[in-house]
């Protein structure tokens, strides 16, 4: 936790209270850690009496993550692909900018100019490698760490307003920081770490209702996902000789099993559980790209892979990406060869570099 030292905590602290006007930025396609992060340092700026404050997402979040957005919040949560001139208005009139869970502007998607042009002051709170600092104020910066909301969570632990009592963040707060944790470490199956237990064992004793987190992240899908699922792993799933599981889900799939946004949350991971795949790929088919995911085992860089081979980057063992139509391959019909070709290379030539 290197960049949380007092002097930056004080920075912190001076930043909010000097701001009239504060907008929370999170990711395209906002997952549970972006959004959860995101109204995580929103519920807590209340304690500062910051009645002004707004959270901006390029995109809407997953269907799963909604019951975190209360009806009493939904005028301040402002999403750029339903009201594009509402989000960039808030972003050039705030005064402030805090950004999460992201570790580069272009990681907004279309907001990435109007957060560049902006001349409010800048935080950057993020767990991804590479953190363009330059580009910030301030950065708290951490990649050993579960999640962008466990990060937000320590840095607000070490507030005079919280100063170490879990009990005194807001509960919404606590409630949806404790969320984006679990689906970060996809329920504490991976990148937990001594303090990311310590952060939920706090919010537990804290109140938070862990139960209904649970109930409505991973128990409230439609039939049609698990469907799909089967029929991925059965029918779709590929396994190179190199150890590289892939999956492929083009449009026609997509339609036929009424998948949306977030429906195929965790599908990459499946794949994991065969002892010989060390790394695995799920592509989804979306207007002129094919979006990838990546995961891997420990001593496979997903991050490397993805930012050697799929325009994207990540965490070490998680990563995104996207193909390109027609740059990176003439369609989605040749995704399956430009996997096998280029995550050949990466197994056997670049991995270990
Ligand atoms: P997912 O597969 O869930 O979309 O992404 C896995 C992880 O990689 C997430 O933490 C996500 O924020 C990050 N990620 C996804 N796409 C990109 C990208 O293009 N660049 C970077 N730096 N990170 C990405
Ligand atoms: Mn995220």
């Amino acid at each position: 936790m290197e960049d949380i030292t007092s002097h930056n905590i004080d920075r912190f602290i001076s930043c909010i209270q000097k701001a009239e006007r504060i907008v929370i930025v999170g990711h395209m396609k906002p997952d549970g850690d972006a959004l959860g992060s995101c109204l995580g340092m929103y519920h807590y700026l209340r304690l500062h009496g910051k009645e002004d404050r707004k959270v901006v997402f390029p995109h809407r979040t997953q269907l799963q993550l909604n019951f975190l957005i209360s009806k009493d919040i939904r005028k301040d949560v402002l999403i750029h692909e339903d009201k594009p001139a509402a989000a960039e208005k808030a972003i050039r009139e705030a005064d402030l900018i805090i950004c999460q869970d992201f570790n580069a502007f272009h990681r907004t998607d279309l907001l990435e100019g109007v957060l560049k042009e902006s001349q409010a002051t800048k935080i950057l709170i993020d767990h991804h490698l590479n953190p363009d600092r330059e580009s910030f104020d301030l950065t708290f910066s951490e990649t050993e760490i579960s999640s962008a909301s466990e990060l937000v969570y320590q840095i607000l632990m070490k507030t005079p307003q919280i100063d170490g009592d879990a009990s005194r963040l807001p509960e919404e707060s606590a409630m949806a920081l404790m969320t984006g944790m679990t689906t970060d470490t996809n329920n504490f199956a991976n990148s937990v770490f001594p303090s990311t237990l310590r952060m939920a064992s706090a919010l537990l004793e804290a109140g938070v209702n862990r139960d209904l987190i649970i109930a409505s992240i991973y128990q409230q899908h439609s039939e049609s996902r698990t469907r799909l699922m089967g029929y991925a792993l059965n029918d779709l799933m590929k396994i190179t000789p190199d150890g590289v599981a892939y999956v492929i889900l083009d449009k026609e799939t997509l339609k036929k099993y009424h998948i949306v946004d977030g429906d195929t949350e965790g599908f990459v991971n499946l794949p994991l559980s065969i002892g010989k795949v060390k790394m695995s790929l799920l592509l989804k088919e979306d207007g002129d790209k094919m979006r990838v995911s990546i995961r891997s085992k420990k001593g496979v860089s997903a991050n490397r892979c993805s930012r050697l081979h799929f325009n994207g980057g990540g965490h070490e063992n998680a990563a995104g990406g996207r193909l390109r139509i027609p740059q990176d391959i003439a369609g989605a019909d040749h995704a399956s060869a430009y996997i096998e070709e280029h995550t050949h290379i990466f197994m056997t030539r670049e991995n270990e570099e």
